[in-house]
């Protein structure tokens, strides 16, 4: 006898086949995540415009310029988040996902307490933090593209 045998559940019902389900992903749980690997290596390009999306999509909620409130910086490539009272380790730490700010933000986070600024700002922010005192550093956003 065939001892993969399932069960039979000619059932439409959620339960049903969320039972099926559970019985099919233990018998081919290796083949599931092969397949899930094979998929996400041939769709790269599509994962990595999603998570663009995604990232411009809490951008604007934070801010509808989308530019750096220092310099003017319009790189999306080049802006993040900044946290204006500091802690944005911390945050990143407590939720332990990579990334996770972006899905927190589109799914209601409070964003008062968050600004736009490029990276070179974001880190003179970080230093002047670190020192309580502003730094003598200056970024001048030109405009010119790369
Ligand atoms: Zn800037």
């Amino acid at each position: 006898m065939n001892q993969l045998m399932l069960p039979y559940y000619k059932s439409r019902s959620k339960e049903g086949q969320k039972i099926r389900h559970r019985i099919w992903y233990r018998l081919n749980k290796q083949r599931d995540i092969d397949n899930h690997k094979k998929w996400r290596k041939k769709n790269k390009q599509k994962l990595k415009q999603n998570e663009f999306n995604k990232r411009v999509q809490a951008f604007k909620k934070v801010q509808s310029t989308l530019n750096c409130v220092r310099c003017g910086c319009t790189d999306l490539r080049f802006l993040e988040f900044n946290h204006k009272n500091g802690g944005g380790y911390k945050e990143s730490q407590q939720k332990g996902v990579n990334g996770g700010l972006y899905y927190r933000i589109n799914y209601g986070r409070k964003t008062d307490d968050l600004e736009l600024l490029c990276r070179p700002c974001n880190h003179i922010h970080f230093l002047e933090m670190k020192f309580g005192c502003k730094i003598p550093l200056k970024v001048i956003f030109t405009g010119d593209s790369l």
